[in-house]
C-alpha cells in the first residue's frame, strides 16, 4: 500500500509498505478522507512543539472498517471515523474520565504515525459509527469535535455572549457550537475574508476585525456595556491570547483551545477584579464527537462549507505546500483516497 511520510520539515515521500496485520483489540480501516489542519501544517514546517521525523501524518480521518477484533456492534464495510487521541486507560486523566488529556497520551499521527496510508490499523475502543454520514463529513468530525469540547469546557448557557478569537477551522467548528448551545457568537479575527465567511456561511451576527482602534467598545456596545461573559481562544498567538484577557466580563470564562509555545502574561489585578476562570481546553472526548455526528445528522451545521480544497491522495506531496500561504484561501483541504 501507498504511504507518504513527512520525511523532515520540508519534506514528503511516498513510500511503498506492508498492508497492517490485525491485531487483537485494534480494528482496520480503509482510509477514504483525509482532512488537513494546522497541526499537519505546522509538522510540515518544522513549528509543531515536540514533533519528531519521520512520523506519517494525519488525524483528522474516515473510511470503511475492513477487519476488527472486540469492537461489538461494528460491521464489516461500516463508514466509520475514530477519536484519534489514544489513551492509557490509567493515568490520573484516565481515571478522572479525562482521556483527552491522559498524561501518556498518543495523539494518532502526532505522537505515533497517522493516517496519510491507504489502510490504517486502530484501537478498537477508539472507533465511532458513521451513522449515515459522507466519509467528507466523517473526516470533518474531529476538527469539529475540538470546538465541541471548548464550549463544553466553558458550559454556555443560552442566551450568553460568547466572544470567539480566531476564524480559522477551529474558531469556525467553535461558533456552531456555542450557537448550537443557544449563545450569541461575536467572532474576532485580523482577515477580513474569515470575518466575512463566518457572517455568510455560519451567520454570526456580530464580526469584530481585532486590528480595529476600538474593539473595546464594539464589544461593549454589541453586549450593552456587560462584555462577553466567555472567550474562547482559537489563534494559539500569544498577542492574541494575553490581548483577550480584556474582552471578558467581570463573572467570565477564558477557555484556550488553541496552544503556543510562550507564557502566557495578564493583569493578576484585572483578572482578579473579574473574578475571572481561565481553562485550557484540550483535544475532545467521546462525548464530543457524538454530538457533533448529531448536530450533523439533524443538519444544524454543514460541515462541507469548510472544504475549500480538494485533491486526491497522489498529490499530496506536490500541493502540500501551496496550502500553507494564508493568500490561497485555504479553510479546510480535504485529500481523497480511492
Ligand atoms: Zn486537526
Ligand atoms: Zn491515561
Amino acid at each position: 500500500m501507498k504511504t507518504l511520510v513527512c520525511t523532515q520539515p520540508g519534506q514528503f515521500e511516498y513510500i511503498s509498505e506492508e498492508k497492517p496485520q490485525l491485531e487483537k483489540g485494534h480494528a482496520i480501516i480503509k482510509i477514504k478522507r483525509i482532512g488537513i489542519c494546522g497541526t499537519d501544517l505546522h509538522a510540515f514546517e518544522g513549528t509543531q512543539p515536540f514533533f519528531e521525523y519521520p512520523r506519517i501524518l494525519g488525524h483528522e480521518l474516515a473510511g470503511e472498517l475492513i477487519e476488527f477484533d472486540g469492537a461489538p456492534g461494528f460491521s464489516v464495510g461500516e463508514a466509520v471515523t475514530f477519536v484519534p487521541y489514544f489513551n492509557c486507560g490509567h493515568c490520573i486523566a484516565c481515571r478522572l474520565g479525562k482521556p483527552n488529556c491522559c498524561s501518556n497520551i498518543k495523539v494518532c499521527g502526532v505522537h505515533c504515525n497517522g493516517g496519510m496510508r491507504e489502510y490504517l490499523s486502530v484501537p478498537s475502543y477508539s472507533l465511532v459509527h458513521g451513522e449515515g454520514l459522507s466519509f467528507d463529513e466523517l473526516a470533518l468530525v474531529e476538527p469539529l469535535a475540538i470546538g465541541a469540547h471548548g464550549i463544553r469546557r466553558a458550559e454556555v448557557k443560552e442566551g450568553e455572549f460568547v466572544l470567539v478569537v480566531g476564524a480559522g477551522p477551529i474558531g469556525l467548528g467553535t461558533m456552531e457550537f456555542a450557537r448550537i448551545a443557544g449563545a450569541k457568537v461575536i467572532a474576532i479575527d485580523v482577515n477580513d475574508n474569515r470575518l466575512q465567511f463566518s457572517k455568510d456561511k455560519l451567520k454570526v451576527e456580530y464580526v469584530i476585525n481585532a486590528l480595529a482602534s476600538d474593539v473595546l467598545e464594539q464589544l461593549s456596545a454589541i453586549t450593552n456595556g456587560d462584555m462577553p461573559t466567555v472567550v474562547m481562544d482559537a489563534t494559539g498567538n500569544l498577542k492574541a491570547i494575553n490581548n483577550a484577557f480584556r474582552y471578558m466580563s467581570h463573572g467570565g470564562r477564558y477557555v484556550l483551545i488553541g496552544l503556543q509555545k510562550g507564557d502566557i502574561c495578564f493583569s493578576h489585578p484585572e483578572f482578579h477584579k473579574r473574578e475571572a476562570t481561565l481553562m485550557s481546553s484540550r483535544n475532545a472526548i467521546r462525548a464530543d464527537f457524538e454530538h457533533v455526528i448529531d448536530a450533523m445528522k439533524k443538519m444544524k451545521v454543514d460541515p462541507t462549507t469548510y472544504i475549500t480544497h480538494r485533491v486526491v491522495f497522489e498529490n499530496v506531496k506536490d500541493e502540500f505546500e501551496q496550502w500553507l500561504h494564508p493568500a490561497n484561501g485555504v479553510i479546510k483541504a480535504m485529500v481523497e483516497i480511492a
